[in-house]
């Protein structure tokens, strides 16, 4: 099978929200005035009105909404009955959907369609976010009353669902301070408006550093490159105004490429110089300052519960439970990758050689020759494999996959019936093969643009619940492909479609899902990339395969030799691919376990890398200063980590389905997979429930042999 997962699951991070419902109507003329807090109308038990949103509601939606949610919250706090299940959790549960509502929107406007005007209001509305989660977290009589929910629980268990709940929200409050006395109590509240502003700042100068350094490229320096890039290139320099040149902009869907075809070498260096060193040119943009930052005060706010650091605190709930479990992981990977990446500079070298260019390999060549070994080594030519990979037919592909596995059927909706935010946006409706019940919308918004975050990633509109009654689904995939020029066929690399089905993936796990409250729908950061890896192994798949990996212009099955060529390949430069990713990822962890006093994050960065023996030939996947998923929120921080926790149950689950009569198709594999490992989502302990699939915990010699590295002896 062909394994990029951790190259593809690195780009994408899921924004999960809570579940939005309908709820009674309020006499507030605020809720009928303001689009983004009405309730959601139209079909489908209501859409969000995408076409009518506007940076100008935000800011007066966001705090109408806070208001809101902290009147129900203090009701719930005051209220004069004993607590009970009903009174407490439920009603937590039910809570905050007009804000929920405004989220959907303000996801969209922060990740898909920013602006520099929407950067001002969310840079503004950062801190008073922050305030009001800490007015929840930190509400002591709301606390008291889920404390004896949960303490009469330990003696008289729940329900399964409920019993999950109500530890899940325990679990939550605690770690989160909700124990501390009054003064540590508004110590933590400060820390963490402090945090979200740092967060907000550190995000835009990364953005910015990513639009304004781009690179001009003039008709004699196109060497290498293919006509499609050449084409878009053209397209985003005359965009900027700059007609007759070509724009190579500072993102990793453009500088991947560039790297990997381009001819000229110093334009290479540039191009690559400016990508790493986002967040780090020492102007007022720079991020250093502002990490050092971040890591004393996530210190400090942990010693505040009496935690040594930060990724002890962090790991109590993740499938990991403990730094060390995480470190063990990576570091027994570590050797195999950095020894492979030897063996990958000694190739490059040689054919560097053989070329004749007079070079020694440096970080911006890495991608380059290896290009040049893949074609001599597996004559694997990545533009003659694109030619089968159509967006559009990969789309039908991932259709085919989930009615195969989830009995899925995925219908375009009417043109027009469902608002969307841009032209580019398309939306199917998801119901069951056989009973054509409904169970949600996709939305897929596959194009980059000005204003959306590079990558790809997935997020849901609307949660599926059962303890209101039973909602739909509303998932969108995100992704940043090249827009082609109007009549050409999108054709994407090979790893753009395992990220692609790999975003699929966790828009399947928001559909299968099958739990009854909101909280349940939390993903476990280091298992809720599981799943989507886990889907992307059906790409390759001979189904897949024969059916949708056709020629663009021909309408050719992709030939037999090819695939093999592809699956040979596929351990082909996982030297690269691992110690990048796992740079970063024992940067992350180190970072935060280490002791942040004048700490010197460039330096801290330089000395552990070395200490690890980084080979000097490449670079970290996400160098510190550009780190988002560690310090633009807290979503990832010590997760990194989480893609490869996640990617050994990936290798593990995928030979059960190896091994499987049917294969990748099996269809009592496929009953477990939807029933254990995409149904309960965070119903169930993920330990328990990959057992559950497996018969058996997992074990990482799965993993090592897809990345053809040596197992280890047990
Ligand atoms: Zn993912």
């Amino acid at each position: 099978m062909i394994s990029k997962s951790i190259k593809a699951a690195v780009l994408c991070s899921v924004i999960l929200c809570s579940s939005c419902k309908e709820e009674p109507k309020t006499d507030d003329k605020l809720m009928t005035d303001n689009i983004l807090l009405q309730e959601w109308e139209g079909p489908h038990q209501g859409v969000p009105a995408f076409d009518k949103m506007n940076v100008a509601d935000v800011k007066e939606a966001v705090e109408k909404g806070m208001e809101l949610q902290l009147k129900e919250v203090d009701a719930i706090a005051n209220n004069e009955e004993n607590p009970t299940f009903e009174n407490t959790i439920v009603a937590m549960e039910s809570a905050g959907k007009a804000l929920n509502r405004v989220f959907t929107y303000y996801g969209i406007l922060s990740s898909n369609m920013s602006s520099p005007e929407f950067r001002e209001v969310q840079a503004e509305l950062a801190p008073k976010l922050s305030e009001f989660r800490s007015k929840i977290s930190q509400n002591e009589n709301l606390f008291q009353r889920i404390k004896a929910v949960y303490d009469a629980s330990q003696k008289n268990p729940l329900e399964a669902q409920e019993q999950r709940v109500v530890d899940l929200i325990y679990k939550r409050f605690e770690i989160s301070g909700a124990n501390l006395d009054a003064e540590k109590k508004k110590r933590y509240a400060e820390i963490n408006k402090e945090l979200s502003t740092l967060y907000t700042k550190f995000s835009n100068n990364v953005l910015h550093d990513e639009e304004n350094y781009v690179s001009y490229l003039t008709k004699d320096q196109l060497g290498g490159l293919s006509e499609g890039y050449i084409k878009s290139a053209a397209k985003i320099a005359s965009d900027k105004g700059q007609d007759g040149k070509y724009a190579i902009t500072n993102t990793r869907s453009s500088m991947d490429p560039f790297l990997t075809y381009s001819t000229e070498r110093w334009l290479r260096k540039q191009v690559w110089e400016n990508y790493y060193s986002r967040g780090d040119n020492g102007d007022e943009y720079d991020n250093n300052a502002i990490i050092a930052e971040i890591l004393k005060l996530r210190k400090e706010r942990v010693g505040l519960l009496g935690y040594d650091n930060y990724a002890e605190w962090r790991l109590q709930d993740r499938m990991a439970k403990h730094p060390d479990n995480a470190m063990e992981l990576m570091l027994k990977v570590w050797p195999a990758s950095t020894a492979r990446v030897k063996e990958e500079v000694a190739d490059m070298q040689t054919v560097a050689n053989e070329l004749g260019d007079n070079i020694t390999i440096e970080p911006w060549d890495y991608r380059y020759y290896a290009e040049k070994v893949r074609q001599k080594k597996y004559d694997l030519d990545s533009d003659e494999v694109k030619q089968y990979l159509q967006l559009d037919k990969l789309t039908d592909a991932m259709f085919f996959v989930a009615g195969e596995l989830f009995n899925y059927k995925f219908t375009p909706v009417e043109e027009g019936s469902v608002p969307v935010f841009h032209e580019d946006v398309n939306v199917w409706e998801v119901t069951d093969k056989d009973s054509g019940k409904h169970v949600g919308l996709w939305y897929l918004d596959p194009y980059a643009r000005e204003g959306k975050r590079s990558g790809a990633w997935a997020t849901t509109y609307r949660y599926y619940t059962t303890f209101e009654g039973e909602t739909n689904v509303l998932a969108s995939n995100n992704s940043n492909f090249v827009k082609p020029a109007p009549g050409e066929a999108v054709l994407v690399s090979w790893d753009d479609a395992t990220t692609f089905f790999h975003e699929f993936g966790h828009a399947l796990h928001f559909f299968a899902a099958d739990v009854k409250y909101p909280t349940l729908q939390g993903g476990v950061r280091d298992y809720t990339e599981f799943q989507s890896q886990l889907l992307e192994r059906w790409l390759s798949t001979d189904k897949v395969i024969n059916q949708f990996l056709v020629h663009y212009e021909t309408g050719e099955p992709i030939p037999a030799e090819l695939v093999e060529k592809i699956k040979k390949a596929s351990t082909f430069n996982q030297g690269f691919g691992t110690t990048e990713y796992l740079a970063s990822a024992l940067i992350d962890m180190k970072l935060h376990l280490a002791d942040p006093t004048d700490i010197d994050i460039d330096k801290f960065e330089r000395e552990t890398l070395d200490e690890l023996g980084m080979p000097k030939e490449l670079p970290m996947r996400h160098r510190t200063p550009h780190f988002g998923h560690v310090f633009s929120g807290e979503g990832y921080a010590t997760a990194y980590y989480g893609y490869m926790w996640a990617d050994v149950l990936t290798s593990d689950a995928s030979e059960a389905f190896k091994e499987a009569p049917g294969g990748f198709y099996d269809k009592d594999m496929a009953d477990k997979l939807v029933k254990y490992l995409f149904a309960p989502r965070n119903a169930l302990d993920p330990a328990e429930a990959y057992r559950l699939f497996r018969g058996r915990d997992a074990k990482i010699e799965a993993l090592m042999r897809d990345r053809g590295f040596p197992v280890p002896q047990s």
